[in-house]
């Protein structure tokens, strides 16, 4: 097998607090300079689509891109204007293992390489760090030219890590977000990455279900629907939950919620819950503090119930229905579970 060098300098690490909590402070550890001006964004794709986040790490590195999967044309186009000097491997389906081994020499000069922490950037961005020798730093929030920033603890916990050694990062989904110049379609130079030496055991994918709209990870959903502390119970919750279902969209809920116990924290939206990025967010009595919306990408559609019309989620909302969000959610289920009634009471109205 080829012998990768090891990477020369340190990684040092340090746990502070959130950065919305009092007690956060400039770190007191002594700063390096890194030289993390060589980015290259590593974004696996499935039959040319970018999976959540992968438009942002190529953002994120300026540019500069490696596509790694089926359907890199397709993929390039929907980086015009932010890939600037993109490469692609064309292969099919989804081998983690065996992609990192070809992969390595590739990409043994990069001094990082940055992945989206989607489902399939987490699992190939450590089998990528193994077969480089390199530390990966997982779940970033923020990278800055000497130190990048990442979550711990569900999010309770921000830790800071000095780097000054070549690294392997996942940037969180929604955290960076990306403006859509118009730009050309950038020239796509393909790449057939020698086979590796040895052959390593590596998944296999036996099906591909669609994901439970119930219980996929928040940040992936397309459609969202939230709910604040203006919805009346923990039973209240269970109806937004079937609501949501019956639209094909998730439930999430703001920290007030989670924090009574109404819903999982792994449904909280914001700083210290799920960065989410959906297309549709619709927000049943949410105030829309900046905690909460600070975690919410940048949705195409927002609609907004609440009681409030001044409060910041009707400002941000492109429909803004000022009514009783609990009454707005039953009558929504009713009309949801039985659509012919809905009709006739329309036509009678006519
Ligand atoms: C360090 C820190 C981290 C935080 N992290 C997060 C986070 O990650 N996510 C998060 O969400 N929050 C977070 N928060 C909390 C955040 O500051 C807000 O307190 C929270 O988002 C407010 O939730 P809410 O909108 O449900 O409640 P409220 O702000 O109380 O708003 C309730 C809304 O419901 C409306 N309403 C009331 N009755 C009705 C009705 N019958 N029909 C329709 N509307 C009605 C009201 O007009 C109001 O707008 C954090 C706070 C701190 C200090």
């Amino acid at each position: 097998m080829q012998r990768l060098p090891r990477q020369i300098g340190s990684l040092q690490t340090a746990e502070l607090p959130c950065l919305n909590c009092p007690a956060w402070g400039e770190s007191q550890v002594e700063h390096y300079s890194l030289a993390m001006s060589a980015i290259l964004a590593l974004v696996p794709i499935r039959a040319g689509v970018l999976p959540s986040g992968g438009a942002e790490v190529v953002a994120e590195a300026q540019g500069r891109a490696l596509l790694v999967g089926e359907g890199a044309r397709e993929a390039a186009a929907a980086l015009a204007g932010i890939a600037t000097e993109l490469r692609a491997w064309e292969t099919p389906g989804f081998a983690p293992g065996n992609w990192a081994q070809r992969l390595a020499p590739v990409l043994i000069d990069e001094a990082v390489v940055l992945l989206p922490a989607s489902p399939d950037g987490r699992d190939l961005a450590p089998r990528v760090a193994a077969a480089l020798d390199r530390t990966l730093l997982a779940g970033a929030m923020e990278i800055r030219p000497d130190r990048v920033s990442t979550i711990r603890y569900g999010g309770r916990v921000l830790a800071e890590h000095l780097v000054t050694a070549q690294v392997v990062i996942t940037l969180q989904p929604g955290v960076r977000g990306v403006i859509h110049p118009h730009g050309p379609v950038p020239e796509v130079e393909f790449i057939t990455p020698a086979e590796p030496a040895d052959t390593l055991a590596d998944v296999e994918i036996l099906e591909l279900l669609p994901p439970d709209v119930s219980t996929m990870d928040l940040s992936e959903a397309p459609r969202i629907l939230g709910g604040g502390a203006g919805l009346d119970s923990a039973e209240r919750f269970d109806q937004l939950a079937q609501v949501a279902a019956l639209l094909e969209a998730s439930a999430g809920a703001t920290r007030v919620i989670t924090d009574r116990g109404w819903i999982g924290h792994t449904r909280q939206i914001g700083t210290t819950g799920v960065v989410v990025d959906p297309r549709l967010y619709i927000a049943f009595g949410v105030s829309g503090a900046v905690q909460h919306t600070a975690g919410l990408g940048q949705p195409d559609h927002i609609i907004s119930i609440n009681l409030d019309e001044h409060c910041p989620m009707m400002d941000l909302a492109d429909l803004a229905l000022v009514t009783d969000a609990n009454e707005t959610l039953q009558i929504l289920q009713q009309r949801l579970l039985h659509p012919q009634d809905a009709q006739k009471a329309s036509q009678a109205d006519v």
